[in-house]
């Protein structure tokens, strides 16, 4: 009941990456601990290895890194580099295999099976793509190589900095799997599990599919097949992007103008965020709105120029909810752009210059908080902040189209 032979799938995280391409671009850095953050949440967004030692941690205040590690290099968020390097990284990972799944700016997934001819065993094959990424590029990543996807993701986290992990038996590795280890396992999800006297993975198995699907839905579902190893994901390349949008079905129907006015900011940091981790503007502005009896209504806006700016697609977005006068109530509501390419340079949009300059450096402190601990984490004020706290009980849909 294991999972299938023959699949093979590798991970790869660059280690303490925003840190490491500062490294790069300034070797007179090497050796020094480096802490990369600030703006105006005033917080680390990527610390390195040497930085760690001190006690230096993502999230904490950009003060405290300060008193821990007073010799240490601090360094602004330079996200657009990031993304530069990232694309660099990409190009020699889909020399390994054509499926290539980049799940973020340091991160991705490849689907090696069948490749051993051209790259040999597992081991060798991780060894290859280390040795590719470091020749290229000068920096290092960990590699997990399994035959499911969610165990590359494990492993490649097993031996940070610079390693190595291949799962070559499955179910030996399985017994070491904690559930705190276990992608998408939140911490409410452990707690409840941990009630149950659940601390390990494969102890999944005793309690049954029912009882985990009854206690824990649809994760304990897909946890009961990851108990067994079973994770047929696959890894799937990149469409070509032609449009970015978010959406929300909200909890219950709303005709609250401001309510739905505070979804849309939402939405337009998360749309905002997903354009810049891609490297991407938008021109073309949509939302999206759905009424109580699903009749689905889109509306849009061109601006003058591309922004990959949260408050200029919110603007729009707002603009197109206040021109809208049928009352509702609403059950989804959803931000979209279109009109893709590469990032807004030199156009001043809503903003001038020097705002939207102070926007940007916002806009990225921002992106470095989510890039480490996830969209939750997140709230601007003006937004709810039950909107970015409370998980909504029905769907979240992301789409990138
Ligand atoms: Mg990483």
């Amino acid at each position: 009941m294991l999972a299938q032979a023959g699949r093979l799938v590798a991970h790869v995280d660059m280690d303490a990456f925003y840190a490491a391409v500062e490294r790069l671009d300034d070797p007179g850095l090497t050796g020094r601990p480096i802490i990369v953050g600030g703006g105006r949440r005033g917080v680390v967004s990527a610390a390195s290895y040497e930085a760690r030692r001190y006690g230096v941690r993502s999230a904490m205040p950009m003060f405290q890194a300060r008193a821990r590690c007073p010799q240490g290099a601090f360094l602004p968020v330079r996200m657009e580099r990031y993304v530069q390097v990232s694309r660099q990284v990409m190009l020699v990972l889909a020399g390994f295999s054509p499926l290539l799944e980049q799940v973020s700016v340091d991160e991705a997934y490849l689907d090696l099976s069948g490749t051993e001819r051209l790259w040999g065993d597992p081991a060798q094959t991780g060894r290859a793509i280390k040795q590719a990424v470091r020749g290229t590029i000068g920096l290092t990543c960990s590699v997990g190589l399994a035959p499911v996807r969610f165990l590359a993701k494990i492993a490649s986290d097993r031996d940070k900095p610079d390693g190595l992990t291949v799962v070559s038996d499955l179910e030996a590795f399985l017994a070491t799997v904690s559930l705190a280890e276990v992608p998408g396992v939140g911490a409410k999800a452990r707690e409840r599990l941990g009630a149950m006297g659940l601390n390990r993975l494969i102890e999944a198995r005793a309690l049954g599919a029912e009882r985990l699907e009854r206690t824990l839905g649809v994760l304990g579902r897909r946890l009961w097949e990851l108990a067994w190893g079973r994770d047929d994901t696959p890894v799937t390349p990149e469409r070509e992007v032609k449009s970015i949008s978010n959406e929300r079905t909200l909890e219950r129907d709303t005709a609250d103008r401001e309510l739905l006015g505070a979804h849309l900011l939402g939405l337009s940091q998360k749309v905002a965020r997903r354009l810049r981790r891609q490297g991407l503007s938008g021109r073309t502005v949509t939302l999206k709105l759905k009424h109580a009896d699903h009749r689905l209504v889109t509306r849009s806006e061109t601006l003058a120029g591309p922004t990959e700016a949260a408050e200029e697609v919110y603007a729009a977005a707002h603009r197109l909810l206040g021109a809208y006068s049928p009352p509702g109530p609403f059950r989804l509501i959803g931000v979209g752009i279109s009109g893709l390419g590469d990032p807004a340079q030199g156009q001043a949009g809503l903003f001038t210059a020097r705002q939207k300059g102070r926007q940007n450096a916002l806009d990225r402190a921002e992106d470095a908080i989510v890039a480490r601990f996830g969209d939750q984490a997140l709230t601007r004020a003006g937004s709810l902040t039950t909107l970015d706290q409370k998980p909504f009980k029905r769907h979240n849909k992301d789409e990138a189209e």
